[in-house]
């Protein structure tokens, strides 16, 4: 190890920056974040400075004694006569000195910082590799929840009565560890601070009289329209934690690959020659494993509150008292679109869009047509493959333009994505819908007809 990484603390201390420039302003920023009262020597100070609130700015070239009473100093200047100046002479006094971009004037260097206050991640490779270590940083940052800082800060409130009830320091190790890594976290981390607290206080008293039993929970998290790179960090973070993992038909296979390996992953979805299981069944299933104490993903497809029936689960959840947590996801509507390069929205074609289901019931479609069929509005239908014919000859009924472009997408975002184009009177004809395979999703107005201009994704590579 090249440099010993230590903590300062530099709360109301006295620290030095030399410079006025961009990069003193951000180690002046860091300082102020820490806590420290800042002395800035330049002769010029970059505008952004006038942004920062009680830091002492002195005017001029620095010299040695402007070291006297500081604690620490950062030399960030062009001038390569002045940074090693402030390195000769503070290190002549043993003071630490950071010289930016220059290791060797340097007897401290400040690290890349991930910052869940309380808890500080620093990150250094001693200046071999900063791209190396900006990228491993950006990787923890995804892994890390913000909420981390809500977490730590909860944990430190109650150390002392937690150290007080159970006694044995390893029985606390693992009271903590059930905390972080159970239905406690999960409640800091949807801002809920006062639930986590009740259970954190039944569970110390559960602790205390020997009666532990695990909590489960479940997670209805939505896994986006098919493409793995559109999940939600908050997505792939339940989806590692899970113990078991319920998914149907549209969540991809890339996609369920991603939870946790040694989970239990039970499919519940519709397959050739099989029932779906039944809504109710699904319900009763996320109620039972629950209540075994187990951590419970159910992945769907695209939103679950999007034609996905997640509030029927998680109504039957609340029922039994169960916690639970919803992951919202990009639907179909947003991400297929997107990749097919059709902007839902425009200014010159559409000031509204509407998502309905085109699913049939007794081989009619209930919907409220006067309204779909407005001008400037796209319409994009879920599950509307079956009635495209009557979907397109009902618009058209109700005074959209036969002429109007419409597209239907095969499974959208993946390398199988498809695009079919035409009106709403070509559409129900053209032969190639015919050989489109499920999902599909019908994208109907005026944007349409961008396509041509924006498409940009190319499945399969
Ligand atoms: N909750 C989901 C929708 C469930 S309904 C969401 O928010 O996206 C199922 C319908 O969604 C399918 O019949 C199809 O119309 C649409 N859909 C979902 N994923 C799709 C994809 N990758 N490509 C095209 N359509 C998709």
């Amino acid at each position: 190890m090249d440099y010993l990484p230590i903590f300062l603390d530099v709360k109301g201390k006295k620290c030095l920056v030399v410079g006025g420039g961009d990069v003193s302003f951000r180690k002046t920023t860091l300082l102020l974040q820490a806590g420290a009262q800042v002395t800035i020597v330049s002769p010029v100070l970059n505008a952004e400075f006038a942004t920062l609130a009680g830091i002492k700015h002195i005017a001029e070239r620095f010299k040695t004694s402007h070291l006297e009473d500081h604690i620490l100093v950062i030399a960030a200047t062009d001038e390569e006569a002045t940074n090693e100046a402030v390195s000769r002479e503070a290190r002549h006094r043993n003071m630490p000195v950071n010289v930016v971009d220059n290791p060797k004037l340097c007897s401290f260097i400040v690290p890349a910082i991930l910052d869940r206050s309380p808890i500080v991640v620093a990150f250094s490779s001693g200046g071999a590799s900063p791209v190396l270590i900006r990228m491993l940083r950006g990787k923890l940052e995804t892994m890390i929840p913000q909420a981390y800082s809500q977490l730590a800060s909860f944990s430190a409130r109650f150390r002392g009565v937690v150290k007080t009830r159970i006694l044995e320091p390893a029985k606390r190790r693992i009271f903590w560890e059930n905390v972080f890594e159970g239905p406690i976290a999960e409640k800091i981390f949807s801002g809920d601070e006062a639930a986590a607290e009740s259970m954190l206080l039944s569970m110390i008293e559960q602790e205390s009289v020997g009666e532990q039993k695990p909590a489960g929970e479940v997670y209805l998290v939505g896994a986006g329209p098919g493409d793995p790179d559109l999940l939600t960090f908050k997505a792939l973070r339940l989806m590692q934690k899970a113990d078991v993992v319920l998914y149907d038909n549209l969540v991809s296979k890339p996609i369920v690959e991603m939870t946790r390996r040694d989970a239990e992953r039970i499919f519940v979805g519709k397959m050739r020659g099989h029932h779906t299981l039944p809504q109710e069944d699904i319900n009763e299933l996320l109620v039972r494993l629950a209540l075994e104490g187990k951590r419970v993903l159910r992945l769907k497809g695209g939103d679950p509150f999007i034609f996905g029936r997640g509030g029927e689960e998680i109504e039957k959840l609340a029922e039994h008292k169960i916690n639970f947590q919803v992951v919202p996801g990009i639907t179909a509507a947003s991400g297929v679109s997107t990749y097919a390069g059709i902007p839902l929205t425009h200014r010159d074609y559409a000031q509204s869009c509407v998502f309905v289901t085109g699913h049939l019931k007794d081989n009619s479609m209930d919907l409220d047509w006067e309204m779909l069929a407005r001008p400037k509005q796209t319409i994009v239908v879920y599950m509307g493959l079956q009635g495209l014919s009557m979907l397109c000859a009902q618009l058209i009924k109700h005074g959209l333009p036969v002429d109007t472009p419409a597209a239907i997408v095969q499974q959208g975002t993946t390398s199988n994505q498809r695009v079919v184009c035409g009106n709403l009177a070509s559409l129900p004809d053209d032969p190639e819908v015919k050989t489109l395979h499920a999902p599909t999703l019908i994208i109907i107005g005026g944007v349409v007809s961008l396509r041509k201009k924006l498409a940009w994704f190319k499945p399969g590579q």
